[in-house]
């Protein structure tokens, strides 16, 4: 697990074993906001040692920026916090979460222990504030990477946690492309210094323009490429021949996971023209 520090009170933890999810901590002297957990349990309590034996901030809350198991996994190894999240996390988690859960378990002997909690306290539609130790943590709904995706400011600090509306490559393959281009439209509107990605490095003020550029791009793109060549009856193997570069990404970060991103965003968005075309026949 990485650590870094993008504020005095605000802490951003980085998973070596999976992705490089991130979590992040906003550590107060009345308690500590949690915003998501890291995907294997060592690398979560690793994370609650730090902040609530060596920063001696015990952990109030935990919110949830959206329900994909990578991101909440480790909620269950803070029985005493309340649980924050969008209202569509809850019944996500309810359902498909607990399933996935399942899954996961039987591939993955770390998770035995591990159980889906449900959150107690949700947002059903505008902002919710959380006030704690004199921060301010704000749950801002941003749908598109999935429906019940929130992004989380901490207006005190310049620091916005974005999750995975995010990415080193934007992911909409459990969401909408619309949706997800008009949550980065609200990234870039935040005023703030530094993005937390739910996934890689944590981008500076600099950057964040010239990111979200490049993200809507790359969704522009991605629409287009998949538009033609399904226009021209290409069948879906044939999206092996839009690669990641053709539409302005790397393959290098995320360990090279980003490609496999890419190919799962051809795939929904080739699927999406199908399903249309079968519903206007
Ligand atoms: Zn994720």
């Amino acid at each position: 697990m990485q650590r870094e520090r993008v504020a005095d009170d605000i802490y951003v933890f980085t998973s070596d074993l999976y992705a490089q999810v991130t979590a992040g901590a906003v550590v107060t002297p009345a308690g500590t906001i949690l915003i998501d957990t890291l995907p294997f349990p060592q690398e979560t309590l690793e994370l609650k040692e730090m902040v609530e034996r060596r920063l001696h901030s015990p952990v109030r809350y935990v919110v949830n920026t959206h329900y994909h198991a990578d991101h909440t996994i480790g909620t269950c190894l803070f029985p005493d916090a309340a649980v924050v999240a969008h209202s569509a996390c809850r019944r996500l988690l309810d359902t498909i979460g607990r399933a996935g859960l399942e899954q996961s378990q039987a591939q993955v002997p770390e998770l035995a222990d591990i159980f889906v909690v449900l959150p107690d306290i949700v947002l059903e539609e505008g902002c919710l504030n959380l006030h704690l130790g004199g921060k301010t943590v704000q749950l801002i709904p941003s749908p598109g990477h999935s429906q019940d995706s929130v992004i989380v400011l901490v207006p005190e600090d310049r620091v916005l946690f974005a999750s995975d509306t995010v990415m080193p490559v934007p992911t909409l393959i459990d969401g909408d492309p619309e949706c997800l281009i008009n949550s980065l439209r609200l990234v870039a509107s935040m005023p703030v210094d530094n993005v937390v990605q739910g996934h890689g490095e944590v981008i500076l003020r600099g950057e964040i323009n010239h990111t979200i550029d490049g993200d809507i791009r790359y969704l522009r793109t991605i629409q287009k490429k998949v538009a033609q060549l399904a226009q021209r009856g290409d069948g879906v193997d044939a999206l092996k021949q839009i690669s990641i570069e053709s539409c302005g990404k790397s393959r290098i970060p995320m360990n090279g996971l980003v490609v496999d991103l890419h190919s799962a965003n051809l795939r929904k968005l080739y699927g999406n023209i199908v399903v249309d075309r079968t519903d206007c026949r």
